[in-house]
């Protein structure tokens, strides 16, 4: 199999150096290997011709393609220039279809005929009130490909299609490819997985996507090289968190001593919940084992993540060690300085605040202290990773909102001590089981699925641009109560010169509507300084609006503030409203989140926009966005990246078979850690082989 990743695909009959060099550019096929698992995303039925008569109703029904069989009746060109076109009309005698050619149409004219007998294989389109099919395959009803009765359809590109190369190109190239073998495809998984899961081999697999004979045999075509993707990455995940188990000592921090202790009877403000409960015990259970913890908590934003950072913390200091907590921005760190300050002030813990911006004079103190072990806990931003950073003895380092640091930046931390710090990574984005065991594969996982009770969920409802008057009335009552209100705008690359303006406008308008409170204004492109000063305001209360792009949505503490509106709402993640939402509801008053759209909005942006009016669940939320979007779009998932692209396998659709795959990769590697053992030997290479087309497969350790 292997050998295919040195065939040029040039070579293959059919394809040729120009169209090589396009199916590189366009799709990233180059060897033999690439183009036999470019898959088919679906397989036409040939074995129905239908009446022209009858597209309308194949249109109104969304059928992609159809297959028809007729003449054409003219053909006459139209437009000038780059433009021109070339139209047939075409007919069954049930009635007439117009076919158009933008490209390619001389020599498609110099090829037909009008009065001969032809099949037209295409998606049909209605435009103008007139049937019409573009760029159909045409064929001649005894030419061999009409003989086939159901067709593979693969992924192509608007340009592939205009230089003609359509998914007959490449099903053609692919079956001469496989006529040509000299012998079956090499097998790449280890036999006994193979064996052990009843899944059909590599060369069967292949023959049959391609080329699918009856159903059965396609799904079991697809669950094999679904099964193939996925094992890959559970079989690499696995293979190195267990040895970093093995290699990678961890400091041992077996008591529970004064600081926890004083914590839990005087600081402690309110009856930890049981899901707090049982993460603290599970961290605890790692810290204590010897074994260097790598922990990811997930839990709802204002499920008191920061407070089980804080008691994993005092484990920490009760054993001897500093500890660290470590945010994404300054306002950030910030805030998480000032709760941990304030709770713990009681007990006389010594917490020292350290971001871009503190003082060379408390800089110094900060590194003294650091040094002769004096500083107990440390918050930050990335400052605290600095190399000139040094602690005396640092055995844990917790890490807020996991997404917004760089896979690059945590590796950092190791070299902070000989032995690397237990690691507490914490995230608000929940993400499905299935997916976080792909996605942080080598990590272990605790879930906090419980909130504090006597939480208010925040009332949530979509409003149209025609009913601005009364959502102004509402914020206007709030504002008068004295609280505060957050007005987001979207903000997204493609667009952002566009955006850009319509957040300042908005921010004008702000004003102006709401005089005389004030109105602070926070977006990306501002300097560091001046969006911490107009956080400032807000935070402070000096002012009571804060006109903001995404950049809040981390974790911003204004507990005064109750309401929020999003405009163009239907721009937005499920996954990104709901942690924006997160903003407010946080203190005791009754909390509003209001989802402004555009009138006009599509069926499916619609039920998108309900789930979050329905529910604040955050698990169901995530699990709605990732059926709805596919899993490469949840926040915080695609930088945590794969080792290489997912072909067939779905990490959305595809929980059964990831599971199926972790547990085959368990059994594997239980019988040949190091896949040493010859009969895995071709296994070994052909995972070797995956990882090493990968850039960035960094891990956390
Ligand atoms: P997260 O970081 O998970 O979004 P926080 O740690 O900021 O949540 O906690 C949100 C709020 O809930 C804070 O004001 C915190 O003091 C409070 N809180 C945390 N745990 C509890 C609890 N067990 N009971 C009541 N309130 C709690
Ligand atoms: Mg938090």
């Amino acid at each position: 199999m292997l050998a295919t990743r040195r065939f040029d695909i040039k070579y293959v009959k059919g394809i040729g150096p120009a169209r090589a060099k396009l199916l590189a550019s366009e799709l990233g096929i180059e060897s033999v290997y690439d183009l036999l698992h470019h898959y088919p995303t679906s397989y036409i039925d040939r074995s129905t011709i239908r009446p022209v008569r009858s597209l309308f109703d194949a249109v109104a029904a969304e059928v992609a393609y159809v297959l028809v069989r007729g003449r054409f009746v003219s053909f006459n060109t139209l437009g000038e220039g780059a433009k021109m076109r070339l139209i047939g009309l075409f007919s069954d005698g049930t009635s007439t279809l117009e076919v158009v050619w933008f490209q390619g149409w001389r020599e498609v004219r110099k090829r037909l005929r009008t009065g001969e007998e032809y099949l037209l294989f295409g998606k049909p389109g209605i435009f103008n009130n007139t049937l019409q099919m573009v760029h159909p395959e045409v064929e001649s009803p005894d030419s061999a490909g009409a003989a086939e009765t159901v067709r593979a359809v693969y992924p192509l590109t608007e340009k592939l299609r205009q230089r003609n190369i359509t998914s007959r190109t490449l099903h053609a190239a692919v079956m001469q490819v496989l006529g040509n073998l000299k012998a079956p495809l090499k097998e790449t998984l280890p036999l006994s997985t193979l064996a052990a899961n009843g899944l059909m081999g590599i060369d069967a697999a292949i023959r049959t996507i391609h080329n699918p004979t009856d159903a059965d045999s396609l799904s079991r075509a697809r669950l094999r090289l679904k099964f193939e993707e996925l094992f890959y990455i559970q079989t690499d995940m696995l293979r190195r968190s267990r040895k970093r188990k093995a290699d990678t000592q961890g400091y041992i921090m077996p008591h529970i001593g004064r600081w926890f202790n004083d914590f839990y009877s005087q600081c402690l403000p309110f009856e930890l919940t049981g899901a707090q409960k049982r993460v603290i015990k599970e961290i605890r259970a790692d810290m204590a084992g010897g074994r260097q913890m790598n922990r990811l908590v997930q839990g709802d934003v204002g499920s008191g993540k920061t407070l089980v950072a804080l008691m994993a913390m005092l484990l920490a200091l009760d054993n001897g060690y500093q500890a660290c907590l470590m945010a994404p921005t300054e306002i950030l760190a910030g805030q998480h300085y000032e709760t941990i300050r304030s709770i713990v002030a009681k007990i006389g813990l010594n917490v020292k605040l350290l971001t871009g911006s503190t003082k060379v004079a408390e800089r110094r103190v900060i590194d003294s202290q650091l040094r002769d072990g004096t500083l107990h806990i440390l918050v930050g931003t990335h400052a605290v990773l600095e190399d000139k950073v040094e602690f005396a003895h640092l055995g844990l380092a917790v890490i807020d909102e996991q997404h917004r640091f760089g896979v690059a930046q945590r590796a950092r931390l190791w070299a902070k001590s000989a032995v690397p710090p237990h690691v507490l990574v914490m995230t608000a984005t929940p993400i499905p089981r299935t997916l976080a065991m792909t996605v942080y594969g080598d990590l272990d996982v605790s879930v906090i699925d419980e909130l504090p009770p006597g939480r208010k969920p925040v009332a949530t409802v979509l409003r149209y641009d025609d009913q601005r008057a009364k959502v102004r009335a509402a914020v206007r009552r709030q504002l008068d109560a004295g609280h505060q209100v957050y007005i987001v705008y979207p903000l997204v690359k493609e667009n952002e010169k566009l955006d850009l303006r319509s957040v300042e406008e908005g921010f004008a308008q702000a004003e102006q509507t709401y005089a005389p409170y004030k109105v602070a204004l926070v977006h990306g492109q501002l300097k560091p300084a001046i969006k911490d000063e107009q956080m400032e305001r807000f935070v402070s209360g000096e002012a009571a609006i804060l006109v903001a792009t995404t950049v809040i949505e981390v974790g911003v503490n204004v507990p005064n503030a109750t309401t929020m509106i999003i405009e163009n709402a239907e721009r937005f993640g499920l996954s990104q409203l709901h942690q924006l939402r997160g903003r407010v509801g946080r203190g005791a008053d009754r909390s509003y989140c209001v989802l402004m759209s555009k009138h006009q909005i599509g069926a499916d942006t619609r039920k998108r926009l309900e789930i979050m009016t329905s529910t604040t669940d955050g698990f169901v939320i995530a699990e709605a966005d990732m059926q709805m979007r596919g899993p490469g779009d949840i926040e915080g998932t695609a930088q945590s990246g794969l080792p290489f692209d997912l072909k067939i396998a779905n990490l959305a659709h595809d929980g059964q078979i990831i599971q199926l795959a972790r547990r085959a990769a368990e059994v594997l590697l239980d019988d040949d850690p190091d896949l040493s053992l010859p009969a895995n030997h071709g296994f070994a290479n052909a995972l070797a082989d995956m990882l090493s087309r990968t850039t960035d497969w960094s891990r956390i350790s």
